[in-house]
């Protein structure tokens, strides 16, 4: 349920409203101060609370019933856009935001070699894989803990934020040292006891769709870290199963602006994933950029013929360069930059 309050209620008679609603009904009350309104999400069972004896307050203007099960994550919760601070870029502002690095962390030197080129190309912050999540369990599993110690180095030397996947909850105090956005890859996306961990933490989380889920099952994800407290959510597409075997997903570009409408939180695509190619990953980069996308994870390989993961489809990082040369007036084109 959101309750819109009239321009103009003080802080103090929000917090009144709020307060007497948490005593009188058990709910949670959010109240969220936007550029055009006051509003208060309630969280919770709200099935007893009257709209009519509601509406008769002085300061209400409007009560809605929401009726989708996902309430934080909810632009009608929060009509602005979430922004957030990564490193130096505003997460869901105006600048498109990069993340490039390779699929798997290989080496120091890889790294160090990746994180310089990609920096001096644009990119906003370095990705590598350190726990890999492979279909087969004889593939390269990752560097895991000495990985995670590589992305710091390049960290130290570039300045550059470190995006890093996670696998499992036991795990998290390592994150927590070392990574400054702690990604949940596809397969974990409705791994539920690991994302209520991530809602116990204040780190940003980029959050994957899974491959066979809807939109609104990645919201509800969302939904189970915000629960916790944790509203510092990117969401990200990456490609969906379909029929089609030419590429490795199907990129839903649909996906982008349904999200945006629907949800307060950024969105973001990779592109890599999505196609499996690198030779496309340009094209939808493109395409992302133009329905909305607020930025792009990219893979990005010194030598993607010899990579230990994913080098079919990753850039050099001389094409990555080209990459965001011919992405900046994409962006310009729909007011923004990059
Ligand atoms: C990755 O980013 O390397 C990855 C494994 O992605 P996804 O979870 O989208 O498959
Ligand atoms: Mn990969």
């Amino acid at each position: 349920m959101i309750i819109v309050l009239k321009s103009g209620t003080t802080r103090e008679k929000v917090a009144e409203l709020c307060g007497r609603l948490q005593q009188n009904y058990g709910v949670t009350a959010n109240p969220i101060f936007g550029s055009e309104s006051v509003v208060i999400g309630l969280v919770g069972d709200t099935s007893s609370i009257e709209v009519e004896t509601l509406a008769l307050d002085e300061s209400v203007e409007k009560v809605m019933k929401v009726s989708e099960p996902y309430k934080r994550a909810n632009r009608k919760f929060h009509p602005d856009d979430t922004v957030f601070r990564v490193g130096d870029a505003d997460i869901g502002g105006r600048r498109i935001c990069v993340i490039a690095g390779p699929c798997s962390v290989e080496s120091e030197e890889q790294m160090i070699g990746i994180a310089d080129h990609v920096k001096m190309s644009g990119a906003l912050a370095l990705r590598g894989g350190a726990f890999k999540p492979r279909t087969s369990p004889y593939a390269f599993q990752g560097l895991r803990a000495e990985g995670l110690l590589y992305l710091r180095k390049a960290r130290e030397r570039t300045g550059l934020p470190i995006v890093s996947e996670i696998t499992n909850p036991s795990s998290l105090e390592m994150f927590m040292e070392h990574v400054d956005v702690i990604q949940v890859g596809a397969r974990n996306m409705q791994n539920f006891e690991l994302l209520k961990e991530l809602g116990r933490i204040r780190r940003p989380i980029l959050l994957k769709r899974g491959f066979s889920n809807t939109i609104e099952e990645l919201l509800m994800s969302a939904e189970y870290i915000m629960s916790g407290g944790n509203d510092r959510i990117i969401l990200c597409e990456r490609g969906i199963r379909t029929f089609e075997t030419s590429m490795r997903n199907t990129l839903d570009l649909s996906a982008i602006p349904m999200l945006k409408r629907l949800t307060h939180l950024p969105v973001f695509v990779d592109p890599s994933h999505a196609c499996g190619l690198a030779w496309m990953v340009e094209s939808l980069s493109k395409a992302a950029i133009a329905v909305g996308a607020d930025g792009l994870e990219i893979e990005v390989h010194n030598d993607p013929k010899h990579a230990l993961s994913d080098g079919q489809q990753s850039l050099t990082p001389e094409a990555f360069d080209d990459l965001m040369k011919h992405l900046r007036p994409v962006a310009e084109s729909v007011g923004r930059t990059l």
